[in-house]
């Protein structure tokens, strides 16, 4: 059973007939469990259609017979077949399956036992350190361009629902995506916690370059939201998308852009699965005995001046054992090249970044400190320990 009333009955049947799928349907019905996102789609479609007092293929079934279905396998054409086969419901007239016209896919074929596989191979690979992990989903801003055009066709009907119910009261797309997924990957990695605050995080993202010039209309009627900036390709960024949006009115984006979208022959593209770990800082003390020992790399022209340097001293051996991608070293004061550093020693400070583990006892930072002091005679590091930022 679907969490459905009687007056979302006409925005099944506006969605359905527009080309949503049936996670989509669910989103703009409102429906805020998240049970039903889980279901598999084919079976939350043929729930659907039964709601709304319709067969598969939105016509009357007819029995075949062992007739026809003989004749099908021996002189049909694939596609023709397909299109007889249940499974294959949301099919479109050729026997492809429909990729839904609002989330390109996302909450078709890729949220799904496959996809998190995937995500979870790409976790594995990493070798990270972690208890948690946090599910972030980077999606095309087009679809947001979709979404709204998408609200707009029914806005009427959800309005009709309930007086207070607004766009913001849609599902987004990437809460039911997350709400499909993320027992799924759980599950893959063998019961870690999925949850909404983490120093892991694990980041999914598609593209659907098809579709690309769907935003484009946005830059001509709200050009003074699409300012060039450096570091980014595209001017059309989720936010700035977001933003016109908002200021459009409804009767120039209807004279702009289709309502319903318009549907797509591919699905988005799933890229390369992000792995981050929140940054680790490490603080200690250090003591420089010798005079021809600078504090960072000297270069003068691009060439090095000295050899080593004590943090490259005292930074070789903490990354390779947080196996962090790289660091930011800070210490309090600069000092000239050949002052000896004595006494109490220099605090100092290191932002390990992107580091694959992070969790040390007292005595591994112990251990950690002892092979700095042991590979150099030039410096001796104390104190030595993770801190906060
Ligand atoms: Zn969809």
């Amino acid at each position: 059973m679907l969490p459905l009333k009687d007056t979302d009955k006409p925005i099944v049947q506006k969605l359905l007939s527009a080309g949503c799928c049936a996670r989509c349907v669910l989103r703009f019905c409102c429906v805020s469990v998240q049970a039903p996102y889980r279901q598999p789609p084919q079976e939350t479609l043929e729930l659907l259609r039964a709601f709304i007092g319709q067969k598969h293929d939105g016509k009357v079934q007819n029995s075949s017979t062992a007739d026809d279905s003989s004749h099908d396998a021996a002189g049909e054409p694939p596609s023709k077949r397909a299109k007889l086969d249940p499974s294959e419901a949301a099919a479109d007239s050729q026997g492809h399956a429909c990729v839904c016209v609002v989330c390109l896919g996302v909450l078709q074929g890729l949220c799904g036992a496959e996809q998190a596989a995937k995500v979870a191979e790409a976790v594995r690979e990493g070798n990270y350190d972690f208890d948690t992990l946090l599910l972030s989903v980077s999606l095309p801003a087009q679809l947001c361009v979709r979404e709204h055009s998408c609200w707009l066709h029914v806005k009427k009907e959800v309005r009709d629902k309930g007086l207070a119910l607004t766009k913001d009261d849609v599902i987004q797309v990437k809460e039911a995506f997350k709400w499909t997924m993320q027992g799924l990957i759980a599950k893959e990695l063998g019961g870690v916690a999925v949850v909404t605050k983490s120093s892991f995080e694990v980041g999914v993202e598609f593209t659907h370059p098809e579709t690309d010039s769907d935003c484009h209309f946005l830059g001509s009627s709200c050009p003074d939201c699409f300012k060039p900036t450096k570091n980014k390709q595209s001017v059309f960024t989720r936010m700035a998308v977001v933003k016109a949006l908002e200021k459009i009115s409804d009767a120039s984006f209807l004279e702009l852009y289709p309502c319903p979208p318009t549907r797509a022959s591919s699905s988005c593209v799933p890229q390369d699965v992000q792995c981050l770990h929140a940054s680790v800082f490490v603080a200690g003390r250090y003591n420089k005995f010798c005079r021809s020992l600078p504090q960072t790399p000297w270069l003068i022209d691009g060439e090095r001046r000295m050899e080593s340097s004590v943090e490259e001293l005292i930074a070789a051996p903490v990354l390779s054992v947080f196996r962090a991608d790289g660091f930011n070293f800070s210490s309090s004061g600069r000092e000239d090249v050949d002052v000896r550093t004595l006494g109490n020693g220099r605090p100092f400070a290191m932002e390990l970044l992107n580091p694959h583990r992070s969790r040390f006892s007292e005595v591994e930072m112990k251990q950690l400190q002892e092979t700095i002091n042991k590979s150099s005679d030039k410096i001796r590091v104390r104190d030595l320990q993770i801190v906060n930022r």
